[in-house]
């Protein structure tokens, strides 16, 4: 992206970098509307808003890192949002400053998105301590995953030291969560016929946490088999570290039973990753990712839109769907248009 094209763009008037500074030191002071403005402008696709939100990621840059960042998937159904709520509350009555953020790719599907549903964690919401942020709309996971990581970074700007970020159990949204998460925790619930769904999906194998929820009352029984089944299954899989063995914790928010327990498990696992060096090894990981996946995708983008490119585009994908040029072959002559 160049300058040139944000200078020109219609909201270079008052809001050129003084606006940005000023942006980012109000959100810095913890002013919330600040907050829910720099997310905003992380959120947005226009040319002129990334150049921004650039500036304005690079201005906060040395105020980010310093929070636990959770990453929570469950099917629907499971309490992830009962969860959520009460997990949030307990954190910060122990203190702590709460951000809930959601990758959800399908936010379009029936019975509205999630955590765009105003009644969802209604009492966190309201907490002057609590942040919460529904998915960007009409984004592809790509997007929303690039967006969410953009916001988590702006939420530790702004002091938030406890980030949770949700997503429902579908499609690839679980690996993007874990791949942007210091701990990837899955949520589940006393199962039924397709007990142990998740590890049929490989998904257990990227948690560092798993949670049977509903361990309350008649559903008890159930609770503690999915556990155990679940305790079973770990054993036979490689850990998510070599420096900790995934636990297995039971919950009920409803009524908020090892809720506490939950959040001691969190913080063992930060200290014993932190100890190991494993904590820092894998943000650096994952930023290492996120700077390639932010290259390939400007790089794909430069391609798509270069002139020599777009005049050939059609008549090699006629030919490669055609079948009378192999990919390969017309990959190359696309980088040979790109490359002049
Ligand atoms: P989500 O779709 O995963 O966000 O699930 P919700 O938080 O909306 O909860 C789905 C349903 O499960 C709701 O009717 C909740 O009241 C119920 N629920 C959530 N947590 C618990 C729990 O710990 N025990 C029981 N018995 N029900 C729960």
């Amino acid at each position: 992206m160049n300058s040139a094209r944000a200078a020109g763009g219609k909201a270079a008037k008052g809001t050129g970098v003084e606006e940005v500074v000023r942006l980012a030191d109000a959100l810095r002071a913890g002013d919330r509307r600040a907050l829910a403005r720099a997310i905003t402008l992380v959120e947005s696709s226009r040319a002129d808003h990334r150049e921004r939100a650039e500036t304005l990621l690079e201005r906060l840059m040395p105020s980010t890192g310093k929070s636990i960042r959770l990453g929570i998937s469950g099917a629907p159904g499971v309490g992830k949002s009962t969860f959520i709520e009460v997990f949030g509350l307990h954190t910060m009555a122990l203190g702590h400053r709460v951000a809930v953020l959601a990758v959800d790719p399908s936010s379009k599907r029936g019975g509205g998105s999630i955590l765009g549903d105003k009644t969802r964690m209604e009492s966190l919401s309201n907490a002057a301590d609590a942040f919460i942020r529904p998915s960007p709309a009409g984004a592809t996971l790509g997007g929303v995953a690039r967006r969410t990581r953009e916001a988590m970074l702006v939420c530790e700007a702004a002091g938030f030291d406890a980030i949770v970020v949700e997503t429902v159990g579908v499609g690839q949204s679980e690996t993007a969560v874990a791949d942007m998460a210091d701990m990837f925790i899955l949520l589940t619930s006393p199962a039924g016929g397709d007990e142990l769904q998740g590890i049929k999906r490989g998904i257990t194998e990227l948690a560092d946490l798993v949670v049977v929820n509903k361990s309350d009352g008649a559903l008890l029984p159930a609770a503690n088999r999915t556990a155990a089944d679940y305790r079973r299954a770990l054993h036979l899989i490689r850990p998510s570290s070599p420096h900790w063995r995934t636990p297995v914790s039971q919950c009920s928010a409803l009524d908020g039973k090892g809720i506490p327990e939950i959040w001691s498990i969190v913080e063992r696992y930060r200290t014993t990753m932190t100890a190991s060096g494993a904590f820092a090894a894998r943000r650096a990981e994952q930023a290492r990712a996120w700077l390639w996946s932010e290259a390939t995708e400007n790089l794909l983008a430069g391609l798509r839109s270069h002139p020599g490119v777009g005049k050939r585009v059609e008549e090699i994908e006629k030919a490669v769907a055609a079948g009378k040029l192999s990919p390969t072959a017309g990959a190359r002559r696309l980088l040979e248009a790109f490359e002049g």
